[in-house]
């Protein structure tokens, strides 16, 4: 028996996420923003989509078997959807976090049985770095995958064939922009060239947090990093795998304060409880929504992403300490 709502297997529960209006956003934008809810899928993020294609991809190609372990570092989303994959395949998990990352991610990877391991957060061409050190640890263990999510086309295969098809069939092919927000890049490439093949004509928009170099990158050709963000999961200083090749056709770059004004009316105004890179991906279709509007375009619809839950980050963007300590602003109901 398959369907909508029922399924055979519980790693069928990933992907088919509900699409929605956003009011807020589309009255502010003048059209339509749609958000792709992934906080809906088992791991509660669009990670599972990147970890279920990878985990398929390493035991199609002979590298993972029965009894295995996966090994990955990860801001932590990955990490979620990687050990519950691997938990329903029966292989083990090895996750390697900055230890800058919400303890929410660390007690709930700890929780689905993972081997958790923290490092402290420093730049990519240290050694150390929580990349080179998941990869140095996948080669040490006897029958592990590295899962090497950033430079893995597998994770972005995950949304030509899952997410951007499904984003298609849910807006009936009327669909004008896409933008989100880059990690690895799987989700933005991936979406990107997804529905380019159905219309070239789809605006696709990276959507760039302060602290990240793809913004400058995408409009001067330089990859150069100005400011700095606390959204987690989000900001790439290079072009990995999964980025070469991505169609990005404009860009915008939006701050943790416009990204929260959104996480704060998506809560306050439609009962979304998110995290700070769903409010920034809000903030950019916004931006987007407005450019096709300005550009001429009639009845215009746009989609991003709303990547994970709130809950994951109730010791840090809902806490009031937490906001104060940051220089950021205090939602007035957490003061109270
Ligand atoms: N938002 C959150 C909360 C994430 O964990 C991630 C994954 N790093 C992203 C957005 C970006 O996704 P991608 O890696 O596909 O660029």
């Amino acid at each position: 028996m398959t369907g909508a709502l029922v399924q055979n297997s519980t790693l069928d529960l990933i992907g088919n996420t509900p699409l929605v209006l956003l009011k807020g956003a589309s009255e502010a934008a003048g059209c339509e923003i749609w958000g792709k809810c992934e906080f809906a899928n088992p791991g509660a993020s669009v990670k599972d989509r990147a970890a279920l294609w990878i985990v398929r991809d390493a035991e199609a190609r002979g590298e993972l078997k029965p009894g295995g372990t996966v090994v990955e570092g990860t801001a932590g989303n990955t990490g979620i959807g990687l050990a519950l994959v691997a938990n329903a395949l029966g292989y083990k998990t090895v996750i390697v976090m900055p230890d800058n990352q919400s303890k929410e991610k660390m007690d709930t990877l700890r929780a689905l049985g993972a081997e958790l391991v923290t490092v402290p957060p420093t730049k990519f061409a240290d050694p150390a770095h929580f990349v080179h050190t998941s990869r140095r640890l996948a080669g040490e263990t006897p029958g592990a995958v590295w899962a090497n999510q950033f430079d893995n086309v597998a994770n972005r295969k995950a949304h030509i064939e899952s997410t951007a098809p499904e984003i298609w069939e849910q807006m009936g092919g009327r669909i004008d922009g896409f933008t989100c927000a880059a990690g690895t890049g799987g989700t933005i490439a991936g979406v990107g060239l997804g529905l380019k093949a159905f219309d070239e004509n789809v605006m696709i928009a990276l959507t760039d947090p302060h602290g990240a170099a793809l913004y400058n990158y995408y409009a001067h050709g330089e990859l150069r990093a100005e400011g700095s963000s606390v959204a987690e999961g989000i900001g790439q200083g290079r072009i990995t795998a999964n980025l070469e090749g991505a169609p990005i056709d404009t860009q915008f770059r939006i701050s943790d304060e416009e990204g929260l004004e959104w996480v704060r009316r998506l809560l306050t105004e439609e009962g979304l409880c998110l995290g700070l890179s769903s409010g920034i991906n809000v903030a950019g279709a916004v931006e987007l929504g407005r450019k096709l509007v300005a550009d001429g375009r009639k009845d215009v619809r746009v989609a991003t992403i709303l990547c994970d839950t709130g809950f994951r980050y109730l010791s840090t963007l809902w806490n009031a300490e937490w906001l104060r300590a940051k220089g950021l602003p205090v939602f007035p109901w957490l003061d109270r």
